[in-house]
């Protein structure tokens, strides 16, 4: 049995930008395991945009107070379970929070498959790969010859939606920060076109593309509210998040003279969460599998050793400094 467990507790509640004071280091016991139970180590803990907005208040989860653990999820591996199906060294899928030990309800976890590397179980056969796939595919319903344009292009959700907008034979804009961050997607993932929306003409490079058919937003905000405006006709919009407004207080900007244009360009916007497709996982996992082996979806991580190091590595993914899936590697 482990003899400590370190959990990283969220200490206040942010008012501003997030930093890495609002977290304090603890150290407590182990948990065990009752009846029914699975006793988990965390191996990699993932690292979302979602953690910020979670201590917004309630989102599809309940809000995150001062004083608890960090939320969060991770792979993790089986210790011990009062379960026939889970058996120790199994790799599951859990929200094991910030810690190095968790105990959860054992028929809340299915035992993921052995792969390799284990980390594609967070990233593109994970939420992220997850989200892009039927983001794009299920909302965006793009077809061959569309601009599909996509924002936080090169972040873990962001990189997979434009791979997967060329391999379904359109044409795949990302807008992302940064002139390095645009020529790593261009050049070493295909996209056709990169804009840097901290660039001051990037609205003009918006209206530029000649009509956006498919647009995912990432981030909300002003990007949002630029693409809307050169959206064509009957374009379509997949809903995934609004990083821009996640690390502050109220939001400062929003889309303006919105209700008139969705109407006058019967657009179509649909938000959604992953788990909504949960029944097409299997056919979603066995295309983003064959996809990667025959190299058409190149999978970018940005693994980060030492548990202590979580709070900035949440601080420095909004701030920009991923590239591709961001997880911090614990054990
Ligand atoms: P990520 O894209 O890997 O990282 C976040 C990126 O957002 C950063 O790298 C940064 O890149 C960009 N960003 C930060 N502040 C920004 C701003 N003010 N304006 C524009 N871009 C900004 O993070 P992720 O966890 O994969 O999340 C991406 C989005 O997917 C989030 O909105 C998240 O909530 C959403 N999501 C939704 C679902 C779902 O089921 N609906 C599931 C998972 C994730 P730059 O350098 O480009 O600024």
């Amino acid at each position: 049995m482990p003899d400590a467990n370190r959990q990283i507790v969220l200490d206040q509640l942010p008012q501003g930008r997030l930093l890495a004071e609002h977290f304090r280091l603890t150290e407590s016991e182990p948990p065990r395991p009752g009846a029914g139970e699975a006793l988990l180590r965390t191996r990699y803990i993932s690292l979302d945009a979602a953690n910020r907005a979670w201590m917004q208040g309630a989102t599809y989860r309940s809000a995150l107070n001062a004083g608890q653990v960090m939320a969060g999820g991770a792979l993790a591996e089986v210790v011990e379970a009062d379960s026939p199906d889970l058996k120790p060294g199994d790799l599951v899928f859990a929200d094991t929070g910030w810690q190095d030990y968790a105990v959860l309800p054992a028929k809340r976890l299915s035992k993921l498959p052995n792969l390799q590397p284990a980390t594609h179980l967070l990233s593109v056969y994970g939420v992220a790969g997850l989200t892009a796939y039927f983001g794009l595919l299920e909302c965006g319903r793009p077809k061959a010859g569309e601009t599909v344009v996509v924002s936080a292009a090169a972040g873990s959700v962001g990189s997979l939606v434009g791979q997967i907008a060329k391999i379904k034979g359109c044409r795949a804009v990302g807008i992302a920060g940064g002139e390095e961050k645009g020529r790593w997607l261009t050049g070493e993932l295909g996209f056709d076109q990169a804009i840097d929306y901290k660039a001051g003409d990037f609205k003009k490079q918006i209206r530029e593309l000649g009509g956006i058919d498919v647009y995912f937003d990432n981030v909300g905000g002003d990007v949002f509210e630029a693409c809307l405006f050169a959206m064509n006709t009957f374009g379509r919009i997949a809903c995934c998040g609004a990083v821009s407004q996640y690390d502050g207080t109220a939001p400062q900007h929003g889309p303006r003279g919105v209700p008139g244009l969705i109407v006058t360009k019967r657009l179509t916007l649909q938000g959604f969460i992953m788990s909504d497709f949960a029944e097409k996982n299997d056919q979603a996992l066995a295309d983003l599998q064959s996809w990667v082996a025959s190299g058409q979806l190149k999978v970018q991580e940005d693994v980060i050793d030492g548990f202590e190091n979580l709070p900035q590595a949440l601080v420095g993914l909004l701030a920009g400094e991923n590239r591709g899936k961001r997880m911090v590697k614990v054990s």
